[in-house]
C-alpha cells in the first residue's frame, strides 16, 4: 500500500470535455495495475446535491449504495471501476458551506470571522483527503466540476493549489483539460485556447503537470512541443484525447498515450509491467463487433436530453455486448404518444421500456406503452415509475378497475394502486427524503427474474416516494400480474412479473445504476436476450 496520492483533475476552454471520464480511465489503469482507487467529484453549484435538480439542468440524479443523490460522473466511475462510491465521493459548494455554517452556529470557530480562505478551503481539502484515510486507497482522483475561471470554481482550485504545496510533487498532481479546435478554413488545430487557460489556472497558483488535450484530429509532434514551451510541462506530458465512437475505448487511448506511466513517474512510483486491460478489451471487442441487432424503445419525458437516462443507456451497451448484439435505442416522448398513434410509434420495435420519472406530465403516454406491450406479447421493462404505470395499466384493462391510479397523480382515485409509502406521510421537505439507496430482496422461484438473477437473495438502489400498494396483492395475483420479489422487511413488492408474457418485468428499483463494464446488469442482459428472440 502506498501513502495516498492524490491527483487533481480540472478542465479548460468549454464544459463537457470529458473530464469524468478521463479521470475513470486513469483510475482504470491504475486498478488495472494492482492499486486501489477511488474517485471524487466536487461540483461548484449551490444545491446540497442535484437529487433537487430537474434532468434537463444537470442529466441524471445518479444514487449510491448509501442513498446519496449524486452527479452523474459517479455513474461512469462505478461502470469503469466496478467498486461502489458513496456519499463521500460527490461534494457541492451547497454541502461545503452548509458544514461550515453548521460549524459556525454552534460555535466552533470561537469568536473568530468565516471566511472562503482559510475556512471554505479547509472544508474543501478535509474532504478530499478524508476520501484518502477512510479508503485507505493507493490514489484518489478529484474531478473538480465546471470550467476554470468560473467564479464558483475559485475557492476548489485554491484548495488545490494549497494541497499541491502541502502534499508535495510526489503524492499530489494535476492535470488540465482542455479543447484543441480545429479551424476548417484554414485546416488547422490551435493551441491558444489552452494557452490562455493554462495561464489562468497559473494566475490561481496552480502549474498543472499533465494536460490532456481532447481533439478531433491528431496532433503532432510540433504541436506537442509547442503547447509544452507555453505550458511548463515537459512534452511527453502532453497527451492527446482523440474522439472516439465510444466512452469505453478512452481507458485504452490513454494506456497507448501512457497517462498511467507518466502519472506514476511523476509521483516516484515504479512503473514497470502494464495494466491488465483483457478484460476490458474483451468487452470492447464485443461492443464493437455485434453479430444481432435490436430495437427499444425508451419511453420517457426526458427524452431530448440524453443525459438524463444515461444509467439506462449504459446498461443497455453493456447487455448489448454481453449478448454480442448491438442495440439501437429510439427515445420516444411519452407526451408524443396518444392512442392513436401508439401502434404507429411502436410497432417496429423487439423491446419497450418505460423510464422511471416524477409528475403527471406524460404520464398517459408511458401506461398505452405499457398496455401496447402486454397486449402485443413485445419484452417490457418498467423501472420505478415505469412499474407502477405498468400496475395502473394492469388494474385498468385486465382488473377493469377504470379509475386505478397512483395518487401522485391522482388523490381522489378509488383504486389507489400505487399509494404513498407510509414513512412518507407528512414529509415535506424535498431534499433527500424518499426511500433512497440499497435495499434487500428476496426473488421468488420460479419467476423469470429469478431465473435472470440466478440468485435469491439481491440488493437494488432506490429512489421513489410510492410503492405497490399491498391490498391489490392477491387480485393482480390471481390475474397473472404475480410480485416476483418482495423487501423482507417490510413486505414492500419490488418486482411485478405477467407470467404468461414473453418478459414482461417492472421493477420498483433502479437496475440501472448497478451495471457495469465488467459486470453487466442481469434483467438487461436477460432483456436483451428476449428482445432478440
Ligand atoms: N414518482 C415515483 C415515486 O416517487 C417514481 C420515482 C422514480 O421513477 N424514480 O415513487
Amino acid at each position: 500500500m502506498l501513502q495516498t496520492k492524490y491527483i487533481f483533475v480540472t478542465g479548460g476552454v468549454t464544459s463537457s470535455l470529458g473530464k469524468g471520464i478521463i479521470s475513470a480511465s486513469l483510475a482504470k489503469l491504475l486498478q488495472a495495475r494492482g492499486y486501489l482507487v477511488t474517485i471524487q467529484k466536487l461540483d461548484p453549484y449551490i444545491n446540497v446535491d442535484p437529487g433537487t435538480l430537474n434532468p434537463y439542468e444537470h442529466g441524471e440524479c445518479y444514487v449510491t449504495e448509501d442513498g446519496a443523490e449524486t452527479d452523474l460522473d459517479l455513474g461512469h466511475y462505478e461502470r469503469f471501476l466496478g467498486i461502489p462510491t458513496s456519499q463521500a465521493n460527490n461534494v457541492t459548494t451547497g454541502r461545503i458551506y452548509q458544514s461550515v455554517i453548521n460549524k459556525e452556529r454552534r460555535g466552533d470557530y470561537l469568536g473568530k470571522t468565516v471566511q472562503v480562505i482559510p475556512h471554505i478551503t479547509d472544508e474543501i481539502k478535509r474532504r478530499i483527503k478524508m476520501l484518502g484515510s477512510r479508503n485507505k486507497v493507493d490514489f484518489v482522483i478529484t474531478e473538480i466540476g465546471g470550467t476554470v475561471g468560473d467564479i464558483e470554481s475559485l475557492p476548489y482550485i485554491e484548495a488545490v493549489r494549497q494541497l499541491k504545496w502541502e502534499l508535495g510533487d510526489r503524492n499530489a498532481l494535476s492535470i488540465h483539460l482542455t479543447l484543441v479546435p480545429y479551424l476548417q478554413a484554414s485546416g488547422e488545430l490551435k493551441t491558444k485556447p489552452t494557452q490562455h487557460s493554462v495561464k489562468m489556472l497559473l494566475e490561481n497558483g496552480v502549474q498543472p503537470n499533465i494536460l490532456v488535450l481532447r481533439t478531433e484530429h491528431e496532433l503532432s509532434d510540433e504541436i506537442r512541443k509547442k503547447v509544452a514551451l507555453f505550458c511548463n510541462v515537459d512534452v511527453e506530458s502532453v497527451i492527446q484525447s482523440i474522439d472516439v465512437n465510444t466512452i469505453y475505448e478512452v481507458p485504452i487511448l490513454m494506456q497507448i498515450e501512457k497517462l498511467d506511466v507518466i502519472v506514476m513517474k511523476k509521483m516516484g512510483i515504479d512503473s514497470v509491467g502494464t495494466p491488465e486491460m483483457r478484460p476490458w478489451k474483451k468487452f470492447l471487442k464485443s461492443l464493437q463487433n455485434p453479430r444481432h441487432s435490436v430495437r427499444i424503445a425508451l419511453v420517457g419525458k426526458y427524452v431530448e436530453l440524453a443525459d438524463a437516462y444515461i444509467s439506462i443507456n449504459e446498461s443497455f451497451k453493456h447487455a448489448g455486448a454481453a449478448n454480442l448484439c448491438a442495440v439501437e435505442m429510439d427515445y420516444i416522448h411519452s407526451e408524443d404518444i396518444d392512442e392513436y398513434n401508439c401502434t404507429e410509434l411502436l410497432k417496429d420495435h423487439d423491446g419497450i421500456l418505460v423510464a422511471p420519472g416524477f409528475g403527471d406530465r406524460g404520464i398517459d403516454g408511458k401506461i398505452l406503452a405499457a398496455r401496447y406491450a402486454r397486449e402485443n406479447n413485445i419484452p417490457f421493462l418498467g423501472i420505478c415509475l415505469g412499474l407502477q404505470c405498468a400496475v395502473i395499466e394492469f388494474a385498468r384493462n385486465v382488473l377493469k378497475l377504470e379509475k386505478a391510479h397512483s395518487t401522485e397523480m391522482s388523490l381522489k382515485t378509488p383504486d389507489p394502486v400505487i399509494d404513498l409509502m407510509e414513512e412518507q406521510k407528512g414529509i415535506t421537505e424535498k431534499g433527500g427524503t424518499m426511500r433512497l439507496g440499497a435495499y434487500p430482496c428476496i426473488l421468488v422461484k420460479g419467476t423469470k427474474v429469478h431465473a435472470a438473477y440466478g440468485v435469491e437473495e439481491i440488493s437494488e438502489r432506490h429512489r421513489h416516494r410510492y410503492e405497490f400498494n399491498n391490498k391489490y396483492l392477491d387480485v393482480f395475483t390471481n390475474a397473472g400480474m404475480v410480485p416476483a420479489g418482495i423487501n423482507p422487511d417490510t413486505s414492500l413488492v419490488e418486482i411485478m412479473e405477467i407470467r404468461a408474457h414473453k418478459w414482461f418485468i417492472g421493477v420498483q428499483f433502479h437496475p440501472e445504476y448497478n451495471s457495469t463494464v465488467l459486470k453487466p446488469h442481469p434483467l438487461f442482459v436477460s432483456f436483451i436476450k428476449s428482445a432478440m428472440s
